[in-house]
């Protein structure tokens, strides 16, 4: 996979009902904001693992869900994208960042699994997810098309496309804008999670990651911009 490969994808922001700095100006005190989010709710957050140790060039750490002690060889580990491999004992995805490669932000790191989240809850997941609304509020929501959330198929390990996962409508009726997505996989892709299963297996749950982003992924996406429509 050539290096930003995922930034080609392009996206349609469906951000709704923004709230417009005049408009709150003018607004009496206790006046009704409008609603555009489903009501709050606590979203369950990636089991992540800190232990992470490079012996001789392999990556040793445990799974945060099973425990089982995983190896993977530094050298597959993207210095920016950083890989997703499967554990070796219980089939949950891992998102490894690239900087366990590099030595960047070292201390901040965390190796992720997924989470179990079924399809069709994964718009009301999404919406809530403190990360997305972090990365709203910092007005780097764009770069999540690039770097930040997986989801796979938790049975047939399907990669899906993260922007099929964000544009995912939140029930069978509403229109989907089918423009947003690049390429027949992917209206594949959406086609049958509105359906709430995997194409390819029928299975309904996924195991999603949404990681926070690193400093070093934020800059290479703004260096690196000018790459994005390369073939
Ligand atoms: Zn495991
Ligand atoms: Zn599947």
């Amino acid at each position: 996979m050539g290096i930003f490969n995922r930034f080609k994808v392009s996206h349609q922001a469906r951000d709704c009902g923004h709230i417009s700095d005049q408009s709150e100006i003018e607004s009496p005190p206790g006046a009704k904001i409008p609603e555009c989010q489903p009501k709050k709710i606590r979203i369950p957050l990636n089991k992540v693992t800190t232990d992470v140790k490079n012996r001789n060039g392999l990556l040793v750490f445990p799974c945060p869900v099973c425990d089982i002690i995983n190896t993977v060889p530094v050298r597959e580990v993207h210095p920016i994208m950083g890989s997703q491999p499967m554990c070796q004992d219980c089939g949950d995805i891992f998102h490894i960042p690239g900087g366990y490669r590099t030595g960047t932000e070292i201390n901040s790191l965390k190796i992720y699994a997924g989470l179990p989240v079924a399809i069709k809850k994964f718009f009301i997941f999404y919406r809530n997810h403190p990360v997305i609304h972090a990365l709203n509020e910092q007005g780097l929501s764009r770069i999540i098309i690039q770097y930040g959330i997986w989801g796979f198929c938790q049975k047939c390990h399907h990669e899906f496309s993260p922007g099929v996962l964000m544009n995912l409508p939140q029930n069978t009726s509403e229109v989907v804008d089918y423009r947003s997505l690049s390429s027949a996989d992917e209206m594949n892709e959406m086609r049958s999670l509105r359906q709430g299963k995997c194409p390819y297996c029928d299975h309904r749950i996924l195991l999603v990651i949404i990681s926070e982003i690193p400093h070093y992924v934020v800059s290479a996406s703004e260096n690196l911009s000018h790459r994005w429509e390369e073939d």
